[in-house]
Formats: structure tokens, C-alpha cells, sequence
């Protein structure tokens, strides 16, 4: 059990038998007398003991705060010695005496302990000041009316004993202040401990107040109802202190005064100063202290409430300000961003400079939501703000506007200059993968653009956000990896009606929940191996002869018919699925090749990684032992390293990639010359092979340019002892330029398409000689 706990039954138990004690009608006469100042001697005492472990325990201000507290009971305690000697051992206790003295050491001791009380600091200065003066003036009133205006009236005991009898009921009301506007600005932690502490010194202040009246009447005697007071307040102080103890070991906890409370809590001594008054004769209110205690009562009031008008204001700006905020990513909403364009539009009319907006939707952001839960999906979000946000200048505008959805309005833009660099960088800017739960995701977005020139007034803001929408949505259907501009045909191709922006918005999330779909089919596809592979030839051009195929995955889907890599290795990426994809890939290739060897046909086969998957140190072992399994030869399989990103892992990487290769495996990297800087790869990796990218052979009778590029990294890769596979050959002017420069051996459709494992054999068997023959195999089983 918690000391605080133990302490307070204790407290409980105490004050309860001094109740039963008061309450039973004993309490007079002389014993009863003794007992009283016994007990308040054997409590003040012990709470001094309990007030000074509570300042040894904490620290800090709160450490002073307890330390004044502690002085405050001492005089209490010492009060109380000296009046149970003057009571028990003198006949008529002295009035004013020492005794006194030392009971005004306490309000002293606890006002300033109080004022050292840890406040929370997002507290307004000036209002907690009037707060003050409101309770402090009200109370006064209260006291003035119950208590000193009688003390004051009858002040015929010679003047140092009015100034000692009031000076109890004033300091209870100072006191009794500084305790409730700790009570207001309490830090979170310590406002249990001040509202103990709070009662505490109002059912002292109770008390003291009722030990002036009555002494001022002659009527007090120790054992009096009002003694309980006192007790209570005790009790109460020793419960605070324990539990600030406590509170040291315990995490903090934010338990937050209610907003009401706080507003509301100086009105209460207010309106009891109210009651009070109303009861009272006018004529007791007209002394001149009176009076000034009034007008400033009256002012504080006036005060606080220009102040609660100001901060409501404040707080309505505000409000104001986040109604036109994304509560998420912290960017413009729509109806900001709705604003923000009419200006600018209005602005483009006068300045005749051109607007232009950027529309970006997340690819498979439902995906990330759906797989890794909304706080990813959130997250992933305000990365993708923060990362448009640093593409853009100042005077650019970003919101979301809906839930994947981002817009960049770029204004004043006079030399249509800005809006395309901005749109690129903010599309590059999705190169780098995001990091979220420790999960690297590549997410891109479809990027929209559309500019309205000076020289269109016709264009709408209306219009143009259509545009660039609809430029967004090209940009989705064609999977475009760049920005997608939006250009007239578009419009007229795609953008039929007014309804536009509505279908496209309810198109695209019709899209996300078939997306969301075929996830769940991708997993029970890979789980019950229902990918298949299709194997591209590759042609030795001396030769002509056939020496190795590369494996190309595919997914016969139920409904959508059979599916290409690029409309589903996206999401395998994202879902972190690569790895299940590629082992049944290599599985699936080696049970081809092995098939194809017992037929005695040793064709090597080529996979496809993911570069990533290249990091794995366990992997040569897994491939190894796949090999050995079908009993193959290390040279059966070829890894091609794919994907257009850049190795995280280089180390680890060339790590694996030496043992495959020692192991006897050949090693090609894929898609040379876009994408990653493969050039610098050439030098750090172990590699055999390299594969131009089709992107750059096709152009090579077009542009002269890629051309002597290829031209070039064909002899440079001789210099390095490769072999170069051209990829994408599509005719035979291709593969005579190809020949021409030297390349080594070549795969495309001019050749062959991919084919089946059987058809590949046949085409072995019958020796058909493609490049010899001048006859390209277009016979496959898949022509796209
Ligand atoms: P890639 O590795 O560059 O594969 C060659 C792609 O070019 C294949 O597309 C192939 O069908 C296509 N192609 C071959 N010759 C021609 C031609 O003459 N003209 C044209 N236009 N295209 C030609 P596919 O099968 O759709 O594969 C696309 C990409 O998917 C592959 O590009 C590869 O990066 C990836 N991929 C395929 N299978 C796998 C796999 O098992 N694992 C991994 N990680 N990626 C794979
Ligand atoms: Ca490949
Ligand atoms: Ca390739």
C-alpha cells in the first residue's frame, strides 16, 4: 500500500475520533481542556515532521516551497506548546502573548511555501494577478462582514489585541489566496497536492475566523466545534506532504484542471462575498478600507473580463487558422488551398503571370494503410508533405486535399519557368524510399500538371484544377513515373463532362479497393505457387545459336487474364513480398533447367533479384542448395541484379555476390545505362555480364548520341572482361548496328518472345538458327 494511502486512513481514523470526542457532549471543563491542547500538541508537532520529509524527498522549488511550509508549522507548533503551558499552567492565558507571535510565523511560512508552489507555466500572468485581487478582495469582504467589522467595532481591548485578532481572519484571507491561485497554475503533477493544501488552509482560515469571533466575544474555550476546523486542516496537511513524497517515485500523470474551472473558480468567492454583503446593513460597507477594497474588487472584475474577451479572440484566430489547416501533415486543406487559388487567379489577370498547379496522388498508398495499419498510413503521409514541401519556394502553396492526394499551387509564375521544375522535383523526390516501422516502401505518386498562362483568360480556377486532375489521372492509368502535363487532346480524350473531378476522385479509390484486393489474391498466388515463369531466349550474334534464356515471372489471374510483372511487382515490393517471389522464381527456373538438362540441352537460365534481396547473406546457401537438389551445375543459373534503385547494402551486396560467384553462378546487372548509377556498379560489384537496357537500344538508330554511348560502354565493357547482352531488339536494323559495335549477344522480340519451358527445348532441338536464318521466332507463346 502506498504511504499516501496508510497516511490518510491514519489521518481518517484520528479525525473522526476528535469529532466523536468534540461532538460528545464532554467536551468542557478543565480535563477537557488539557486533552485539547494535548492533541494539538501531539498533531501540529508530528504534521512539522511530516512537512519537513516531504522538503527532504523533493527537489527544487518544490524542495523550497515544502521548506517554508515546514517553517510555517514550526510556529504553529511552538503556538501550541506556549498556549497549552498558558492554559494549563497559568490561570488566564495572556491575550496578545508569544503564543500568538508563533501562530503568525505559520501563515507566513505556508503563504510564501505556497507561492513557491511549481505553477504551470502556459498560465496567463495577467489574469492569474486579477484572479488574485478577485478572490483575495472577496474574501476580505466575506471576513469583513462575518468577523473583523465586529472585532473592529468592539475594539475596546486597547489596540494591540484588535491588530493580533484581526491579524488572524487578514492572514487567513491572504493565505487562503495564495492557495487558490497556486491551486489555478499548479503544474499538472502537483495539483493533487495543492488541492489538499487548498482545503487545508480553508478549513484553518474556517477556523481562525471563528477563534476571533468568538475570543472577540469572550466565548472560546479549548474543545469548541470549531476546533475541528484545525484538525481537519492537519490532517489534511500531513496527507499533502506524504503525497508529494509519493508523487517523486510516480511517472508523471496529466490530469488537466478543467478549462470551466479554471474560468469559473474566482467567481465562487465572488459570489459568496455577494450573499454575504446582500445580507448586511449598507452602512457596514462605508469605511474608506472598505471602499477601496471595493472599486478594486470592482476593477479586477472589469479586468479579467477584457481579458477573457481578448483570449477569446485569440483563441478564435486560431480556431480560425487550423479550420484552413490539414490536421495530419500540418499543410493547407482544401478550403485554404480553394482561397489561395481564387487570389491567385484574380492576381494573374493583373499581373499577367501564369498559374500553374501540381496535383499528386499516392500509387497504392490504401495498400500501406491496409497492410501496415492507418499510423503507417499516416506517417507515410506526413513524410510525403514534408518532402513536396521542401520542393517548393515560399510563395507556393501545398495542401492535401484529400486523403493521398496533395496539390501544389504555384503562383506568379511570369516565364511558365518555375511550375515544370518544380513538378519534377517534387516527383523525384519519391526516388528515395520512406522508411516507415523500420520498412523501407517505395511509394510514387501520379504527378498531374497544368499550367493557365497569362494568355488564357478562358481558363477557370475550376478549369484548371480539372486539368491538372485530369493530367493526374493520365498519369495513373499510363503508370508515368515523371509528371504527366496536362495537354488539350487529354481533355478531350478523358474529360468529357462537368462531373469529371468526382468520377476521377470515385475511379481512383474504385481502384485503390481492387488494388487492396489483389493483394490478398497476390498472397494466396505465391502461397499455392500459381506464378508462372516465361523464358526470353537470348542468341549469341556470331553464332546465332541460342545460349541461355532469362526467366520472366508472370500470374495467371483468375479474372484479369495472364499478368505481366509491371502490373504486379509493385505490389509485391511494397508488401515486402519479394523474397517469397523470388524463391518460387529460382525454384520454378531451376525446375525448367532441369528438365531441359536431362533432356541434355545445358542452357543456363537467368533470374531476375531484386537488388535489395542481394543483401542476404543467406542466400548463396539457398541457392546453392537448390542447385544440388536438381543436381545441377553452378553455371546453370545466371542472377540478373534488377530494379532502378540504388543498393542500400553495397558491402553486404559484394559480399554475396562474390560467394555466387566463386561458386561458379554468373552475374549480370540488368537494365544498364537508366535508372541507378550502374556505371560505378561495374567497378564495385563482381559482375560478368551486362544488360542494355532496351530504353537505350531502341534509340540507337535514332539518336546518334545513345548511339556512341552504346557504342561506347560496349567496348568498355569488353576493357572490363563483360559480356553484353542487348535487350529489346525489335528488328533487324537494330541487330545489325548492334553487331556492328561489337555486342556479344542479344534477346528481344525480333528474336524471340518469351516462351514456354517446352517450347524452348523444342526450339533448341530443332536447331532453329533465328539470326542464320534471318527468320525471327515470333511463333511463342506471348507477343505483347
Ligand atoms: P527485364 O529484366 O528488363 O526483362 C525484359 C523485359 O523486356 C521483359 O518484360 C520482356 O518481355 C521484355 N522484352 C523482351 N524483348 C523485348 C522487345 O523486343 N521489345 C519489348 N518492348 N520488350 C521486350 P517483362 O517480362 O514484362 O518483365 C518486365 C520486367 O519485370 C523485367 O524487365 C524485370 O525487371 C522484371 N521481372 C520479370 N520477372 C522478374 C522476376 O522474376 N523477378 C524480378 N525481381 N523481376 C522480374
Ligand atoms: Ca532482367
Ligand atoms: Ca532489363
Amino acid at each position: 500500500m502506498p504511504k499516501t494511502a496508510r497516511v490518510a486512513i491514519c489521518a481518517s481514523v484520528i479525525f473522526a475520533t476528535f469529532v466523536v470526542w468534540v461532538l460528545s457532549g464532554r467536551s468542557h471543563g478543565d480535563a477537557v481542556k488539557a486533552v485539547d491542547d494535548v492533541v494539538f500538541v501531539l498533531l501540529t508537532i508530528p504534521a512539522a515532521v511530516f512537512t519537513a520529509l516531504a522538503a527532504r524527498a523533493v527537489h527544487g522549488r518544490l524542495r523550497a516551497a515544502w521548506i517554508a511550509i515546514t517553517i510555517g508549522m514550526v510556529g504553529w507548533a511552538l503556538g501550541e506548546v506556549l498556549w497549552a503551558y498558558y492554559e494549563l499552567a497559568l490561570e488566564e492565558p495572556p491575550f496578545p502573548s508569544l503564543a500568538d507571535a508563533a501562530y503568525l510565523i505559520m501563515p507566513v511560512g505556508f503563504g510564501v511555501g505556497l507561492l513557491l508552489f511549481p505553477a504551470d507555466s502556459g498560465q496567463l500572468r495577467a489574469r492569474t494577478l486579477l484572479d488574485g485581487v478577485i478572490v483575495a478582495g472577496s474574501l476580505f469582504l466575506v471576513s469583513w462582514v462575518t468577523i473583523l467589522n465586529p472585532i473592529y467595532s468592539a475594539g475596546s481591548d486597547g489596540a494591540p489585541a484588535v491588530i493580533i485578532s484581526l491579524a488572524y481572519p487578514l492572514s487567513d484571507v491572504v493565505v487562503l489566496t495564495i492557495a487558490a491561485m497556486a491551486w489555478l497554475r499548479a503544474a499538472d503533477d502537483q495539483r493533487g497536492v495543492s488541492t489538499l493544501l487548498t482545503i487545508a488552509m480553508a478549513f484553518i482560515a474556517l477556523s481562525d475566523s471563528g477563534f476571533a469571533y468568538l475570543s472577540a466575544k469572550n466565548d472560546y474555550s479549548s474543545g469548541n466545534l470549531i476546533d475541528i476546523g484545525w484538525v481537519a486542516g492537519l490532517m489534511l496537511i500531513m496527507v499533502a506532504a506524504t503525497v508529494s513524497r509519493d508523487e517523486v517515485r510516480r511517472p508523471r500523470v496529466h490530469a488537466n484542471l478543467a478549462g470551466w474551472a479554471s474560468v469559473c473558480f474566482p467567481y465562487a468567492p465572488l459570489l459568496l462575498a455577494g450573499i454575504v454583503a446582500a445580507a448586511e446593513p449598507a452602512t457596514v460597507f462605508q469605511t474608506p478600507l472598505v471602499g477601496t477594497v471595493g472599486t478594486l474588487l470592482m476593477l479586477a472584475v472589469l479586468g479579467r473580463q477584457y481579458l477573457a474577451v481578448r483570449e477569446n479572440r485569440r483563441l478564435l484566430a486560431t480556431v480560425a487558422e487550423q479550420a484552413l489547416r490539414d490536421p495530419l501533415t500540418g499543410l493547407a486543406n482544401r478550403a485554404m488551398f480553394s482561397d489561395r487559388l481564387e487570389e491567385a487567379m484574380q492576381r494573374r489577370e493583373r499581373d499577367s503571370a501564369a498559374v500553374a498547379l501540381i496535383i499528386l496522388d499516392l500509387n497504392d498508398f490504401k495498400l500501406v494503410n491496409d497492410t501496415l495499419g492507418h499510423p503507417a498510413g499516416d506517417e507515410l503521409l506526413n513524410r510525403a508533405g514534408e518532402r513536396i514541401l521542401g520542393c517548393v519556394r515560399n510563395s507556393d502553396t501545398v495542401a492535401r486535399i484529400g486523403g493521398d492526394e496533395f496539390v501544389v499551387l504555384v503562383d506568379d509564375d511570369p516565364m511558365h519557368k518555375h511550375a515544370d521544375q518544380i513538378a519534377q522535383r517534387v516527383a523525384e523526390s519519391f526516388d528515395k524510399p520512406f522508411v516507415i516501422d523500420g520498412q523501407e516502401l517505395f511509394i510514387r505518386p501520379s504527378v498531374g500538371l497544368a499550367v493557365a498562362g497569362a494568355d488564357e483568360p478562358e481558363v477557370s480556377a475550376e478549369e484548371l484544377v480539372k486539368r491538372a486532375d485530369t493530367a493526374m489521372y493520365a498519369a495513373k492509368k499510363t503508370r508515368t513515373v515523371g509528371v504527366h502535363r496536362f495537354t488539350p487532346d487529354l481533355q478531350e480524350a478523358t474529360c468529357p463532362d462537368d462531373g469529371l473531378v468526382h468520377r476521377l476522385r470515385s475511379t481512383a479509390s474504385n481502384e485503390d479497393a481492387a488494388a487492396a484486393q489483389l493483394l490478398g489474391e497476390l498472397r494466396q498466388a505465391i502461397d499455392s505457387v500459381e506464378l508462372t515463369l516465361a523464358y526470353q531466349p537470348k542468341f549469341d550474334l556470331l553464332t546465332g545459336h541460342m545460349v541461355g534464356v532469362e526467366a520472366l515471372v508472370r500470374w495467371p489471374h483468375h479474372r484479369r487474364g495472364l499478368l505481366s510483372p509491371d502490373e504486379f511487382l509493385p505490389l509485391v515490393r511494397h508488401n515486402g513480398l519479394m523474397r517469397p517471389v523470388t524463391d518460387l522464381v529460382i525454384n520454378t527456373a531451376l525446375d525448367a533447367a532441369q528438365g531441359w538438362h536431362q533432356a541434355a540441352v545445358h542452357l543456363p537460365i537467368a533470374v531476375n533479384m531484386s537488388a535489395p534481396l542481394l543483401a542476404d547473406p543467406h542466400l548463396p546457401a539457398r541457392i546453392r542448395r537448390a542447385l544440388a537438389d536438381r543436381k545441377l551445375p553452378a553455371s546453370a543459373l545466371t542472377v540478373e541484379i534488377t530494379e532502378d534503385l540504388v543498393l542500400g547494402n553495397i558491402e553486404g551486396t559484394r559480399d554475396v555476390l562474390n560467394q555466387l560467384r566463386r561458386s561458379g553462378i554468373r552475374i549480370a546487372i540488368d537494365d544498364f545505362g537508366t535508372g541507378y548509377s550502374t556505371l560505378s556498379y561495374l567497378c564495385e560489384l563482381p559482375v560478368d555480364e551486362v544488360k542494355l537496357d532496351r530504353r537505350l537500344v531502341v534509340q540507337i538508330l535514332h539518336d546518334a548520341r545513345v548511339a556512341t554511348v552504346v557504342h561506347a560502354v560496349i567496348a568498355l565493357a569488353h576493357e572490363l572482361g563483360l559480356i553484353v547482352v542487348a535487350e529489346g531488339v525489335e528488328d533487324a536494323d537494330v541487330a545489325a548496328r548492334l553487331i556492328e559495335f561489337g555486342c556479344d549477344v542479344v534477346q528481344g522480340f525480333y528474336f524471340s518472345v518469351p516462351l514456354s519451358a517446352d517450347d524452348v527445348l523444342r526450339m533448341v532441338t530443332d536447331a532453329t538458327d533465328p539470326i542464320g536464318a534471318g527468320t525471327p521466332v515470333t511463333s511463342g507463346t506471348e507477343r505483347t
